[in-house]
């Protein structure tokens, strides 16, 4: 799975563990760097290899690996500091991803479609097409329900198209429970977390009307002063989102190594092209990340000229 991986990454990732563990696979989850809080209630969250703590260990699994399945991402670089390592492998690569522009030539089998709301509709399908659907429990069932939900904005992007209803439906019939995971996404804050929501809306959000878009910015000193967390930023970007008339909204956060952005649209702003054009990054048509090398003001200043440039296509 991607770098600080989101619900999608670590329901898929799970998900596929407990099915392929019902056949007497040896099965080993990776996560490139640590996670937010809120996804420990997943079943078997505690078997995941945090790569940055226990990279030798992580090493010599991946060394002795036949299959490596690389889940909702769709570039190595995507995996930070393990990309050099998984780059180097000779076993069999799968991807199983629903992002754009794939990185084709890395990875022996695989499926690419950005028409799938979320990885973990395409492990779903997987396997329902390998002819055990019969054997998706309870814990393979929450974990896929949970990224479907958030990689959907709960059911509400254009991305949820017919099939993610039927399987939605087809779990139920399962005996899923979905209050008990839509709790565990979302009422799970910290009263940190929702006060730092408070101040962030209030005092670190710009809007810029000419251009129909929307940016917050995050220095660091915030993230110390509220006790910030990783995934305790995740979903702040759609707020901007929801002014109206608000076509784009970016969101940067001071990191130690990097400025992280997240970019979000609604109708024909290409979120994708956007990022990869001017932050190193890329991602979905509506939804995609990037990342600067440059300070905070600086990456901000630069937000600021590209849309001015792009007053046309913000229209
Ligand atoms: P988020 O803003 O939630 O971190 O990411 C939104 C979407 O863009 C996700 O699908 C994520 O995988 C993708 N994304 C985020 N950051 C990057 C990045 O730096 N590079 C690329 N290629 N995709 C990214
Ligand atoms: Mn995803």
């Amino acid at each position: 799975m991607h770098q600080k991986p989101d619900a999608d990454a670590m329901g898929s990732g799970l998900g596929l563990y407990h099915f392929l563990m019902q056949f007497g696979h040896e099965v080993q989850l990776i996560s490139p760097t640590n996670w937010a809080r809120w996804l420990n209630w997943m079943e078997g969250v505690d078997e995941v290899l945090d790569y940055e703590l226990f990279k030798t260990k992580a090493d010599e699994i991946l060394d002795a690996a036949d299959w490596l399945f690389c889940l909702d991402f769709n570039h190595f670089d995507r995996t930070k500091t393990m990309a050099p390592k998984i780059a180097s492998l000779s076993c069999t690569k799968i991807l199983i991803d629903h992002h754009r522009e794939p990185d084709n030539v890395a990875f022996n089998y695989g499926v690419s479609n950005t028409a799938k709301s979320s990885t973990c509709e395409m492990v779903y399908d997987f396997i329902v097409a390998s002819g055990h659907r019969h054997q998706i429990n309870k814990y393979i069932s929450e974990c896929l329900y949970a990224g479907v939900v958030a990689d959907t904005g709960s059911f509400r992007f254009s991305s949820t198209h017919a099939g993610v209803h039927h399987m939605v439906a087809a779990l139920k019939e399962q005996g899923l429970e979905h209050v008990k995971v839509h709790e565990a996404l979302y009422d799970n804050n910290m009263e940190n977390r929702l006060r730092f929501l408070g101040h962030v809306l209030s005092n670190r959000m710009e809007v810029f009307y000419e251009y129909n878009t929307a940016l917050i910015s995050i220095p660091k000193s915030d993230l110390f002063k509220y006790g910030i967390k990783t995934g305790d930023t995740e979903g702040l970007v759609n707020y901007p989102l929801s002014i109206q008339g608000i076509i784009l909204a970016g969101f940067v956060i001071d990191r130690d190594e990097e400025r992280k952005w997240s970019f979000r649209s609604k109708g024909s702003f290409d979120c994708n092209a956007f990022a990869r054009q001017h932050f190193n990054g890329g991602g979905h048509f509506n939804a995609s990340g990037g990342r600067d090398q440059d300070s905070l003001p600086d990456t901000v200043r630069k937000f600021r000229q590209i849309i001015k440039d792009n007053k046309s296509l913000l229209q």
